[in-house]
């Protein structure tokens, strides 16, 4: 038993980083957990060995969020096996980080298609779920990056800036149908996304955060079951900034 038995949740990205730090809380709290992933089949497959026995409450699909026809592909398949929908939580992004001036179109489209398009194919895709159901909560995570805007970062900040107008908008459609669509802001959390980050750069991101460090990949899983929980249930359109302090 646990605050979340009972319910379906679907996470796009949801074998590594953040996502899986998400699955892993919904796991724990009884949840039937539906978690995606792109190309990284070995990191998938670990996770659901590391999940032990929770992990029979663990289904994997693998598909590509840019593809609207793969996305579909996946509705069709989870309506048939699970029929309702409570949670979606749209995890799954990528970088690709160049100054304006020098970006490719590809390194702008791929970010967009990716991260926004994505957000936009998963959401047509589960509300009617969550409609049949009245009841549903759709989380998106975006970044304080579409807030502040970073350079180097502009498609991908404009991606981020995107998915919570998506969300404020969608928020509206679904509002009388006890569906809610947030945000959570993560700032800086220790992931494999940010690898590549030169050491001098980390040190001067840390310098100006508040608290001092960088985020942990719980501490964003925690603000995420808030938002999903029943609890949450006059909050929507919103977002939360998970960030320390930034
Ligand atoms: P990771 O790179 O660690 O994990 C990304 C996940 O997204 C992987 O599971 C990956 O699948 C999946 N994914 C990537 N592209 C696609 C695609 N086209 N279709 C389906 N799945 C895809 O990232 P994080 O955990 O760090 O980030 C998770 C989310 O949090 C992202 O949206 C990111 O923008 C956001 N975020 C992260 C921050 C950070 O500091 N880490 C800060 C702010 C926001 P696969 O395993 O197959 O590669």
């Amino acid at each position: 038993m646990g605050f979340f038995s009972e319910q379906n949740i679907v996470i796009t990205g949801g074998t590594r980083g953040i996502g899986a730090a998400i699955s892993r809380a919904f796991l724990e709290q009884g949840a039937a957990v539906v978690a995606t992933y792109c190309r990284n089949q070995e990191a998938a497959q670990a996770f659901k060995q590391s999940c032990g026995a929770a992990g029979e409450r663990l289904v994997l699909e693998q598909f590509d969020v840019a593809d609207s026809a793969a996305v579909a592909a996946f509705f069709t398949r989870y309506e048939q096996q699970f029929g309702v929908l409570h949670v979606l939580v749209n995890n799954s992004g990528i970088r690709r980080d160049a100054l304006v001036a020098m970006m490719e179109q590809e390194q702008w489209s791929s970010v967009l298609r990716t991260n926004l398009d994505g957000t936009y194919y998963m959401c047509r895709g589960a509300i009617p779920l969550m409609l049949s159901g009245r009841y549903g909560r759709v989380i998106n995570i975006g970044s304080v990056g579409g807030k502040m805007g970073l350079p180097g970062q502009a498609n991908y900040a404009a991606s981020k800036a995107g998915q919570v107008a998506l969300a404020k908008s969608l928020s509206r459609e679904v509002a009388k149908k006890k569906i809610t669509v947030n945000t959570v802001l993560p700032g800086f959390i220790q992931t494999e996304l940010l690898a590549d980050l030169p050491a001098d750069l980390v040190a001067q991101y840390k310098k100006d955060i508040p608290m001092k460090r960088f985020g942990q990949v719980e501490e964003v899983a925690s603000a995420v079951l808030f938002l999903a929980s029943r609890e949450a249930s006059y909050i929507t359109g919103s977002t939360l900034e998970i960030s320390g302090g930034l």
